[in-house]
């Protein structure tokens, strides 16, 4: 569903990504850590084209990501991103931020976009939340309403930036038993994030960064009890 072959990636004369390979295939769930500036959003950014790599490949469900407009759309059609501060739009009501893509993207008919949205905020379980703006809702509930419009896409695959740690501890959980249930739904999925619990429990492989390289990548069972690299026993030292 994703790959990325030999990406690298400079700011000016930083080489933020170097030599990044990753797979995520169909139905897995990848779980992408790693201490603070080492890469983690700006790879997941370059999978949707919020930021170019300068050298290497990366292919979405068959599409190759260049500089031509219409496979950069066309890829993000296939690719719902949830960020850390939710993004939601204040100006527009909950049900809005979910219909205005479907609307203006696919050109979906108003009313057949409302009821998908609604779909998926009582997925969510938020339904009663519609008409409200975001700024009315706590933070765990601004979180799920940007799940839910990513998923009125239709996404053949979702990426979280830290989607919980801008969340009060007791909203944490709601949002990922959201993310849980999309994971058992069997969505393809690729997450930054240093919940450790949601790694274990849900994480087909666990994959590590550290200044700009992948360092380890092994199922979460693993990962937790048998790290080989220095860098992930440091790493996992400081967060368990
Ligand atoms: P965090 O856990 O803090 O979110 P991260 O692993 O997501 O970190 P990135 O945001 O990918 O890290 O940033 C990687 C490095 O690239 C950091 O050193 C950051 O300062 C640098 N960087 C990120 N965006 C830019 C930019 N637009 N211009 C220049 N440098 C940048
Ligand atoms: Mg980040």
């Amino acid at each position: 569903m994703i790959v990325m072959e030999h990406v690298n990636k400079w700011y000016g004369d930083f080489h933020v990504l170097k030599d990044i390979n990753l797979t995520v295939a169909r139905g897995e769930r990848i779980v992408l850590c790693g201490p603070s500036g080492s890469g983690k959003s700006t790879t997941i950014r370059c999978i949707n084209r919020l930021e170019a790599h300068q050298s290497g490949r990366i292919v979405v469900d068959g599409i190759e990501l260049s500089d031509d407009v219409r496979q950069i759309e066309a890829i993000r059609k296939e690719v719902g991103m949830v960020f850390q501060h939710f993004n939601l739009f204040p100006h527009l009501t909950v049900l809005e931020n979910c219909t205005l893509a479907p609307i203006w993207v696919k050109k979906m008919p108003k009313k057949e976009a409302e009821a998908i949205a609604m779909h998926f905020l009582e997925r969510v379980r938020i339904p009663d939340q519609a008409n409200k703006y975001p700024g009315q809702l706590s933070g765990g509930q601004q979180q799920r309403v940007a799940i839910a419009r990513a998923l009125c896409m239709k996404p053949k695959v979702m990426l979280f930036d830290e989607p919980t740690s801008a969340l009060d501890p007791e909203m944490v959980k709601e949002v990922l038993d959201t993310m849980i249930e999309l994971a058992e739904e069997g969505m393809t999925m690729l997450c930054v994030t240093h919940e450790m619990g949601f790694a274990r429990t849900v994480a087909d492989r666990v994959i590590f960064m550290d200044k700009g390289e992948i360092v380890e990548e092994a199922p979460p069972e693993v990962f937790f009890t048998n790290p080989q690299n220095e860098r992930t026993k440091q790493f996992l030292g400081q967060i368990l």
